[in-house]
């Protein structure tokens, strides 16, 4: 074993019928996937040996495939089983699990013959870790900029489907590190609010949660929150927010299947987010735990 791989996260996957160490899942470099960004995935998280709402998970990454035409020959019962599986056989008990589909390679070796591919499927399972990389999900707050970078428009990458086009979200994520932020939050050209490196955003104005809406992955998280928002009844808005609305919003907080609900202590560097007023993040993020070992919001991996 090379000293490379002995650095990647012992993980369990899945491709072409087998069960294999992640270590051994290999993806061709001539695979669409990777050259064209043709691809779709999804990540899904265990908590205690459950499986947070699988049903939706299933239902976006079936959602996404459709979007971009990439065939799946797994239904849904297959593809629960499978992620199961990948569970059941890494014997972590906080895992993620990542599921994806990729073009494939063209069989005439020309990389327009989209037709003549044959997608491939793939899932695996590794350890839980935080938004900020640490072990388990953080409750930490963090420090947020409106990014200058704007995000890829709808018209030309549609964010419903889950996508590899990360090099805005990137771009945002070092530019916040370099000016001393924990993260970014990327604009659209009329300048609202969009999402970040892998979270949507909800301010809270005027006692009502408001997240974007057309511009932004539909987030598992952030469709958890709209629920238990509407089961505490606390108003939640699908509305544009400008940056000077998430500015002096009462309360933000990111939303996301590796970070959970995270909250923000402060949006380009401004005071005004009073840690000791985050009642709303804080609701939501007792109801959101609370919800990992509800049986109608999770699911066993073992049963
Ligand atoms: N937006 C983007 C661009 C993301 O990559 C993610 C995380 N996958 C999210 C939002 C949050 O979605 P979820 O709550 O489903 O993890």
């Amino acid at each position: 074993m090379t000293a490379y791989q002995e650095r990647i996260p012992e993980g369990v996957a899945y491709a072409d019928g087998e069960y294999m160490p992640l270590r051994d899942l290999q993806v061709s470099i001539a695979d669409l996937g990777f050259t064209q960004g043709a691809a779709t995935y999804e990540v899904a998280h265990v908590t205690n040996d459950r499986i947070f709402r699988p049903d939706w998970h299933i239902e976006r990454f079936l959602k996404s495939a459709e979007g971009l035409d990439l065939s799946l020959e797994h239904d849904e019962a297959a593809l629960l089983g499978i992620m199961k599986e990948c569970v059941n056989r890494s014997g972590f008990n906080n895992a993620f699990i990542w599921m994806g589909v990729t073009q494939g390679i063209p069989e005439t070796g020309i990389p327009r013959d989209y037709d003549k591919c044959e997608p491939r499927f793939y899932a695996y399972a590794k350890e839980l870790y935080g938004i900020s990389g640490e072990k388990g999900m953080s409750q930490q707050a963090v420090s947020l900029a409106v990014s200058s970078v704007v995000r890829i428009p709808p018209q030309s990458v549609d964010p419903r489907y889950k996508n590899h086009h990360w090099l805005d979200l990137r771009r945002a994520q070092k530019e916040a590190h370099q000016n001393g932020y924990d993260t970014a939050v990327l604009v659209d050209r009329g300048g609202y609010i969009t999402e970040g490196p892998g979270f949507n955003v909800c301010a809270v104005r005027e006692g009502a949660i408001v997240t974007p809406v057309g511009t932004v992955l539909e987030g598992i998280t952030r469709r958890a929150v709209q629920e238990i928002a509407s089961e505490l009844d606390i108003p939640f808005k699908l509305d544009r927010l400008t940056a000077w609305e998430l500015r002096m919003a009462e309360e933000v907080f990111l939303t996301s299947t590796s970070g959970g609900i995270t909250p923000v202590h402060s949006v380009d560097r401004l005071p005004g987010l009073d840690p000791k007023a985050r009642t709303t993040t804080a609701a939501i993020q007792d109801a959101y735990r609370a919800k990992h070992s509800d049986p109608a919001w999770s699911v066993p991996v073992n049963a």
